[in-house]
């Protein structure tokens, strides 16, 4: 069989969100495609662990999404499965719960008029510096004092950001500050707690989609679908990628390796890689220069120790996330799973709280055994925030996740820009996702992303590359979004 004629099969390397809607959007087609991951569940980052019937996400994860369209490709995916969540965040700094987005009169409440006076004046301090002299925004902390001034960014900025990225805010780069908060000024602040004028068509969210049983449900419903749509397709666990052979365009050989240790290739026409960017050109046939190897080994990850505490309790917050500030308390982030869906825990008279630790493997957090990571975080619980009771405390389980949170160093684009260089010599391999183009995407971005490569691939004009790219603040709705092309449901094809 020449060329021409060979059919088209897609191995997708991760089984994560990225990679299932890629393979969604192919085999709803008649694309034949293989789904290899070195999990033993599909989901990745988007798993819902289970321990004695208490589900937790690694941190709760909400559906959102401005695109409209993809919204309802959602709906028809998860069908009766979605619960509304309401959204009440708050950040808890100094012993002092504040609401979170910020509002100007609860900040006032809690901290008095001397520190609104500071923050006023720190703010007009840096308008003056960035707006009217232009100052350069050279990093992470630049880019939020312009948007808030000193005071605020200290207050609800600065340490929760170093608590997650584990660097000093001036050695991270500016673009996290205009992906996630861009728009979300000082006067959206003003605007939203003090005039409370929220016009027609912007708004800041305040409920959300959640699948009943977890978020893991959507990369399990789109896996479903991949293996109802051929028997040919699989979706291959414990499969771990280990080297990619380029024997021309649209043509490659996969290897990976099984749980029993065992090494097998896959032939490929396209190869859809959704593993970290900076671990791809290092496993690639032919080799990249020594450059593109250092670009790609120092794209870095933070890595993410989950804790669920099971309490004999039937509520314990009021809150959908608490942001931590406080340097002294192990975790950055709680949630309480039953707050999101009842369906979470086993038993009503009991109840979970979900702790993220942002840690780095190998370094004092990480070293911790599971046992000593639960005993701090339970203490931290009782003595520090006042939530629990020790003696409430029925069990806990502890999951480590690597390569949660990809870090924006201040020389990160220069790097990703080396790397796309060497790979774009190679036709039919296709860069997608999170780790994947080392973008700092959510599970919407991921989806949409891989979503629009299928119909790439299917032969569409669509750029997916142009996802998660826009500067503004992901959480105002504006009626003004582009309305991007339908996806491909099964219903369409059927
Ligand atoms: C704590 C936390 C909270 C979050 N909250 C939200 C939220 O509220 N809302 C939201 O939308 N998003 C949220 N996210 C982000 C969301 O989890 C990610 O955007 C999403 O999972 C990215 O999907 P992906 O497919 O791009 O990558 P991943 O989920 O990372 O999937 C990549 C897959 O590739 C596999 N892989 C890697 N290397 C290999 C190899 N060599 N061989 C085989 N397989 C390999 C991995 O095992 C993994 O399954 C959160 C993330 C975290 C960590």
């Amino acid at each position: 069989m020449d060329d021409m004629n060979k059919k088209e099969h897609v191995v997708i390397m991760g089984a994560g969100p990225a990679g299932l809607a890629t393979g969604h959007e192919l085999s709803v087609s008649g694309v034949k495609v293989t789904v290899l991951d070195r999990n033993d569940f599909v989901g990745g980052l988007c798993n819902t662990n289970e321990h004695n019937g208490y589900k937790f996400d690694l941190g709760g994860h909400r559906w959102f999404t401005k695109n409209e369209d993809l919204n309802a490709w959602f709906r028809r995916l998860m069908k009766d499965e979605i619960v509304w969540v309401e959204r009440i965040s708050r950040i808890y700094y100094d012993g002092g719960y504040y609401t979170y987005p910020i509002s100007i009169l609860n900040v006032i409440k809690n901290a008095g008029i001397f520190t609104i006076a500071q923050a006023g004046i720190t703010y007009l301090l840096s308008a003056l510096q960035y707006s009217v002299f232009n100052k350069r925004i050279n990093n992470m902390k630049d880019a939020y004092v312009a948007q808030f001034g000193n005071k605020l960014y200290d207050m609800f900025f600065r340490r929760y950001s170093e608590k997650v990225w584990g660097l000093p805010c001036d050695k991270l780069s500016a673009d996290w500050v205009s992906q996630r908060s861009a728009g979300l000024s000082i006067w959206t602040v003003i605007q939203e707690s003090l005039l409370k004028t929220k016009s027609d068509n912007e708004s800041l969210i305040e409920e959300f989609m959640y699948p009943r049983d977890g978020y893991v449900r959507i990369p399990q419903r789109m896996a479903e679908d991949i293996v109802e749509a051929s028997a040919e397709n699989e979706i291959l666990l414990e499969s771990n990628i280990t080297h990619i052979k380029y024997n021309g365009p649209n043509d490659f050989a996969v290897t990976y390796q099984g749980a029993n240790g065992e090494k097998k290739t896959v032939d490929a026409t396209k190869v859809v890689s959704t593993i970290p960017l900076g671990v791809l050109p290092r496993i690639m046939e032919p080799a990249p220069s020594q450059d593109v190897i250092d670009a790609a080994r120092s794209l870095t990850f933070r890595d993410l120790i989950t804790v669920n505490v099971i309490l004999k309790k039937d509520r314990v917050s009021i809150d959908t996330w608490l942001y931590v500030q406080d340097e002294d308390i192990l975790f950055g982030r709680l949630h309480e799973p039953k707050n999101w869906s009842k369906a979470m825990v086993p038993d009503q008279s009991t109840t979970s709280l979900v702790l993220e630790c942002f840690c780095t493997k190998g370094d004092h957090i990480w070293q911790m055994t599971d046992e000593e990571v639960g005993k701090r975080c339970v203490e931290d619980l009782e003595q520090k925030l006042g939530f629990i009771d020790a003696s409430e405390v029925i069990d806990f389980a502890i999951v480590r996740s690597l390569q949660a949170y990809p870090v924006y160093d201040l020389e990160y684009g220069d790097k990703i820009a080396r790397i796309n260089d060497y790979l774009g010599q190679f036709e039919g391999l296709h860069i997608v996702g999170r780790g994947g183009t080392h973008r700092y995407n959510n599970a919407d971005h991921s989806i949409e992303m891989g979503l629009l490569l299928g119909r790439k691939i299917l032969g569409y004009d669509v750029d997916y590359m142009d996802v998660n790219t826009e500067p503004e603040y992901h959480e105002i709705k504006t009626s003004k979004d582009p309305q991007r092309d339908f996806y491909r449901v099964e219903e369409e094809v059927s």
